[in-house]
C-alpha cells in the first residue's frame, strides 16, 4: 500500500467502513509511516471532538492520542476475530 491510498482509507477507518483485508493493510502502514499516521491522528481527533460536542460532555478531558491508540488495538482484535472466524468456517467447510 503507499500513502495516496492510506490517506484515501482514513476517513472509512474512522466511519469503521474498511473491510477487514484493507483495515489490516491499513494499520500494517500507519505503524510503518508516520505521516499517514499523523494525517489518521489529525482526522481522528477532529473526529472524536465533533462527537464530544454533540454528547455535551463539556467538563471530559480526554487524551486524543490514547484513545486512537486504543481505537487500533481495538481494530487489530477485530482483525484477529475476524480472520479466526473465517478459518474455522473453512476448516468446517472440509467434508
Ligand atoms: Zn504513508
Amino acid at each position: 500500500m503507499n500513502c495516496r491510498i492510506a490517506e484515501g482509507m482514513v476517513n472509512k477507518y474512522i466511519n469503521h467502513t474498511l473491510s477487514v483485508n484493507d483495515l489490516e493493510e491499513f494499520l500494517e502502514h500507519i505503524e510503518n509511516c508516520s505521516s499517514c499516521y499523523d494525517e489518521l491522528a489529525t482526522y481522528f481527533i477532529v473526529h472524536k471532538a465533533m462527537e464530544q460536542l454533540d454528547e455535551k460532555q463539556e467538563d471530559s478531558v480526554l487524551d486524543f492520542r490514547e484513545l486512537l491508540e486504543e481505537d487500533i488495538r481495538k481494530s487489530r482484535r477485530y482483525i484477529r476475530k475476524k480472520k479466526f472466524t473465517g478459518q474455522s468456517q473453512q476448516l468446517r467447510s472440509v467434508p
